[in-house]
């Protein structure tokens, strides 16, 4: 199968969340042991990191050149990965082929022995009619870049507008405070009025953030009514245009800019096999995150189909699930190389910090919620704990206040 391979490779699609957490969680297992190889394969050459996009999507012009936006928001893999046995491939995954082992990159192919498939999700525009043509997402570095130069433009020609934002879930809400501060800096530096300029968010459920708390979204709803941010709930879009949008109710509404973040799928990677696959096009993973007909191939992160054991409903597509699911997967993988049994996966806590415009953010546990600049400085140390956990301590501290510098100017 694998010709003239010497050592057993374990291969990791996706340099995201789920894939870089299981990648340094494997090499610390594996370590330098001469007999395994760990392979991580992506189509960047840097880890995304989604959290801080809406804040990427909303840096202003003349403060931020494009190239310092970049360095905002994504961290090389060279520099995750510096001192760490993962050999970093750059390609655009093509095929896979699970029975004989096989990735079918761009450029080559490579083989494995125990592979992780953890490619994340690509938005999901549901059917609707014109939104893939005129709804932009904020999914990725070059999405946030062209959103703040599409609203550069607006402003720069228009003396009025409206921007609507598809979703009310956490890109939507935190993009569209953030937004707020954005058109106030252009509108000044245009010399146009900022209350002419409106945002609008459209979610079909009866709040904000359907799902988490009633009071985390009284909370944010009552932020964004502040900022002077129009909620329609219970509203769906039903037909995107050029200049306006459909509702569910009939009612067209002028748009010069529609952000779409209702929703994701998966990303669907071709494989040769058949798989199990949920409405979402996720791949369905046993309670030990391998695939039942292939038991050296693990999926975790948005693109896997987790249920929670208690709800039986697939857990949620988030970056904290990821990580937890990476390095369980990198646990699992390592158990199955030592032929020992594996272990059932259990979701993370749940824990969530949304920041809402400045300096203000609602921390969310079960048990707990705080809001204002206590949540804001919350979220400031949740996200250099992250970057501790990526990166040596410096190199974490020195992308930590770099982005801080950068996104407080917007503030
Ligand atoms: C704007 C925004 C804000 C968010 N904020 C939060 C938040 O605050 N908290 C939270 O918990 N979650 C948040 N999320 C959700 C979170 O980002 C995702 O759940 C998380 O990224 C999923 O991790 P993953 O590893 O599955 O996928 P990703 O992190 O998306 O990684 C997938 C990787 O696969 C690579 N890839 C994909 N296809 C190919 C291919 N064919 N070939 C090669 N490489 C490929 C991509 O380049 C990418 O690096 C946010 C999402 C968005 C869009």
């Amino acid at each position: 199968m694998k010709q003239n391979q010497e050592k057993k490779r374990v291969v990791i699609l996706g340099g995201g969340f789920a894939g870089v957490s299981a990648s340094l969680a494997l090499s610390e297992y594996i370590g330098d042991n001469p007999e395994y190889e760990i392979v991580l394969i992506d189509r960047h050459d840097y880890h995304l990191y989604h959290a801080a996009l809406y804040e990427a999507a909303t840096t202003e012009h003349r403060q931020i050149a494009a190239r310092k936006v970049k360095k905002t928001v994504t961290i090389p893999l060279g520099d995750i990965f510096r001192k760490r046995s993962v050999k970093v491939f750059k390609a655009f995954v093509e095929k896979v082929d699970l029975g004989n082992g096989q990735i079918m990159t761009d450029s080559r192919v490579v083989y494995f022995d125990y592979l992780l498939i953890a490619l994340g999700s690509i938005a999901d525009f549901y059917g609707i009619p014109g939104l893939d043509k005129y709804g932009f997402t904020l999914k990725s570095l070059e999405d946030a870049v062209m959103i703040r130069n599409r609203i550069e433009d607006i402003i720069s020609k228009k003396d009025s507008g409206q921007i609507i934002i598809g979703g009310g879930g956490f890109a939507g809400v935190e993009f569209a405070g953030e937004l707020r501060n954005l058109i106030k800096h252009e509108c000044k530096a245009h010399g146009k009025k900022p209350e002419n300029f409106k945002i609008m968010i459209v979610e079909g459920a009866i709040n904000y953030l359907p799902g988490l708390s009633e009071k985390v979204s009284k909370l944010v709803a009552a932020r964004l009514a502040g900022l002077g941010i129009e909620g329609r709930f219970s509203t769906l879009l039903t037909h995107a245009e050029k200049d306006f949008l459909t509702l569910n109710n009939k009612e067209q509404v002028a748009c010069d800019l529609l952000i779409w973040t209702g929703g994701v799928r998966s990303c669907r990677l071709p494989v040769l096999e058949d798989l199990e696959r949920d409405k979402k096009d996720r791949t369905a993973a046993t309670e030990f995150l391998n695939l039942k007909k292939f038991p050296n191939v693990f999926v975790a992160g948005d693109d896997a189909c987790i249920l929670d054991p208690q709800t039986k409903k697939p857990l949620p597509q988030t970056a904290q699930e990821a990580i937890h699911q990476g390095r369980h997967a990198a646990k699992n993988i390592y158990r199955l190389v030592q032929g020992r049994p594996l272990l059932p996966y259990h979701s993370g806590p749940v824990r969530f910090v949304i920041p809402v415009s400045g300096k203000y953010a609602i921390l969310y546990t079960p048990n707990l919620i705080i809001h204002g600049l206590f949540g804001w400085l919350i979220r400031k140390t949740a996200d250099l704990r992250y970057f501790l956990s990526v990166l040596p301590f410096f190199t974490a501290l020195r992308y930590w206040l770099f982005e801080n510098e950068i996104f407080m100017k917007n503030d």
